[in-house]
């Protein structure tokens, strides 16, 4: 007999159940609700550069709205391949050996979906990027963390750690340098030994590199393909959204030796399909003017960092400073047992501002109860505003 009318309904499996909805979302709508300087999300208030609003704009009036071709609109095939080239020396054919994704995300996902197995381990730093452990949930893959220390003055990868995390099923390592939530960027004896570990284990590297452009204090970004031995086994993944102030234009893409991209892009192909062709085009427009573009970006994300850091300390709390990236923490343990989801809760009531809790980083909250993440990717007044507004923490 078929049971008709159910009050309840079939009863979901619950398999993503733990990736329910992202404190992002939560954060950002307390934000809008108390109307907080909002610290929360990493996401730039600015229009974006009018170089590729113009471009944009210009590829959809002139009709360039149907599918764009599966790997990616030819002139950012072209662009992304000359970028690689110009920047690190890495040169990748256009035609077998790049692939235009929606996002870095997407990439992400079709690079775990398209190269893991059921079973598979995937090893990745912790604290790390929300979307990994979903992505590697919904691979019916393993997430095997690797905790990234901190020293007393910067976030370390401890030795051996990586080393110690692989076993026979470790399929693939992803790594995210410069890091988010930590503004970490792994220096040469960290990215040498990352190296080794792939290349003795026979692993995969998939490199999200969404902040490569974005580094501070005359730091440069070295990407883990440029190692010995290491483009042949690593995916390159970047993306417009961070380099060029426009996180809503969602396309990214994805480089590696054509056995492996292939992989990547027949996931691709079921997930998006193609990803939209004028913002192609317009973002090939951007990636040719590189230089011109994130030069000031980054003089403006220093200042920023300098300014909220600042601001921090002087209300006593304890700042680990940024290498890079849109966001900085803070140790809340030096001055209080509060853990860091109830104090970015009362934070907005107390003083004005939005903050998120680094917890949701980790598989075990508990790992990351005392950190809480500030993001500086917002206008100089917004910055100036909060560190007034901070500043009530102790008056
Ligand atoms: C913002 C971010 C992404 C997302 O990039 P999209 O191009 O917007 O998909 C991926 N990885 C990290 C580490 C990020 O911070």
């Amino acid at each position: 007999m078929r049971a008709v009318g159910t009050e309840r309904g079939p009863r979901p499996p619950g398999r993503l159940a733990p990736f329910g909805t992202t404190i992002f979302a939560e954060m950002s709508a307390l934000a809008l609700a108390t109307g907080s300087v909002n610290l929360g999300q990493g996401f730039p208030e600015d229009p974006g550069p009018s170089l590729l609003r113009a471009a944009a704009i210009a590829a959809i009036e002139e009709g360039d709205n149907q599918y764009a071709p599966g790997i990616g609109v030819p002139s950012l095939l072209e662009a992304v391949a000359r970028h690689q080239r110009l920047e690190y020396c890495l040169d990748y054919d256009p035609s077998t050996e790049i692939l235009v994704t929606t996002g870095a995300t997407e990439a992400v996902a079709s690079a775990v979906l398209g190269l893991c197995e059921p079973g598979d381990e995937v090893v990745m730093l912790e604290p790390s990027y929300d979307s990994y452990a979903a992505v590697v949930a919904m691979a019916g893959a393993r997430r095997v963390p690797v905790p990234l220390g901190y020293d007393g003055t910067r976030w370390v990868l401890p030795p051996g750690a990586l080393d110690e995390a692989v076993t026979e099923r470790t399929r693939l390592v992803l790594l995210n340098s410069p890091h988010n939530p930590t503004g970490k960027v792994l220096d040469a004896t960290e990215l040498g030994e990352v190296a080794d570990v792939c290349r003795r284990h026979d692993l995969i590297a998939v490199t999200d590199e969404v902040y490569e452009h974005l580094v501070f204090d005359g730091r440069r970004h070295v990407p883990l393909a440029t190692l010995e031995g290491m483009r042949e086994r690593t995916v390159v993944i970047s993306s417009a959204g961070k380099s060029f102030s426009v996180t809503g234009w969602k396309v990214g893409w994805a480089c590696a030796p054509a056995p492996l991209l292939a992989e990547v892009r027949a996931a691709k192909q079921f997930l998006t399909y193609v990803s939209p062709a004028p913002l192609q085009r317009a973002v090939a427009v951007g990636l040719d003017r590189t230089h011109e573009l994130v030069g000031p970006l980054v003089a403006e994300l220093e200042a920023n960092r300098d300014l909220l850091a600042k601001g921090l300390a002087e209300t006593g709390l304890a700042v680990r400073g940024a290498e890079a990236t849109y966001f900085l923490t803070v140790d809340l343990s030096a001055v209080t047992d509060e853990d860091g989801a109830s104090f970015c809760r009362a934070l907005p009531e107390r003083c004005g501002v939005v903050a998120v809790p680094c917890s949701v980083f980790y598989g075990d909250p508990e790992a990351g109860r005392s950190l809480v993440r500030f993001a500086f990717c917002k206008r100089r007044a917004s910055i100036e505003e909060a560190v007034e507004r901070l500043g009530r923490l102790v008056r």
